[in-house]
């Protein structure tokens, strides 16, 4: 099992982050120690004074799959969920200074908690569905598929040309606007439309 991240996947991030709206989708990956299970705390590492939350749709992969043609792309997924992509910000400024990989700031054991649950695409409406994240209760990010500059379906189409999609595979694909720092003590939950669907406490 893999974890794809899609980065700079909404304008107003990229703008926040100082950096260019991508022509092309922007991957990176996680390991399978990323993954922090529903009901998990966050242990805060000691590697980095500055990690931020970056909630994000996920997409798991239903089936096996190599060059998906995005007109096909929807079959290969079926339910929708909702992950944090949590960033070691002071790591990655230093790696992107330095051209050096993502991994340390990005691919840290935890580094991606996942819902409880899946929601069933049929349910929804995947062209306008909407998300949030609540810091201690205060809405800090607010997103909408309509603000992807890819698609789901261009977003597998792109990933698959270089690596075989496998049943199981998540594609965390990218954070809106409004990224923040956590402390000890914080806890995160996120909602699709209304439904609660993730709760991250930090320690
Ligand atoms: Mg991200």
């Amino acid at each position: 099992m893999k974890i794809i991240c899609i980065g700079r996947n909404y304008a107003k991030h990229a703008k926040e982050m100082n950096a260019a709206v991508p022509t092309t989708p922007l991957f990176f990956m996680k390991p399978d120690v990323a993954l922090l299970r529903p009901g998990t705390p966050f242990f805060y590492p000691n590697f980095s004074k500055d990690i931020h939350f970056e909630c994000e749709l996920v997409v798991k992969i239903n089936r096996v799959g190599k060059n998906i043609a995005a007109k096909f792309a929807h079959k290969y997924y079926d339910e929708i969920g909702l992950g944090i992509d949590f960033t070691a910000r002071d790591l990655q400024q230093k790696c992107k200074e330095n051209g050096h990989p993502w991994e340390i700031a990005k691919s840290f054991e935890g580094s991606a908690p996942i819902s409880k649950e899946f929601i069933d695409k049929k349910a929804i409406d995947l062209n306008t569905l909407s998300f949030h994240l609540e810091k201690n209760g205060e809405t800090v990010q607010q997103g909408t598929t309509e603000d992807m500059i890819f698609s789901i379906d261009r977003i597998i189409a792109y990933v698959s040309q270089f690596m075989t999609l496998k049943k199981g595979d998540l594609i965390y694909t990218g954070t809106p606007a409004g990224v923040g720092p956590i402390a000890i003590g914080d806890e995160l939950t996120g909602f699709i439309g209304e439904r609660e669907m993730l709760s991250v406490r930090i320690k």
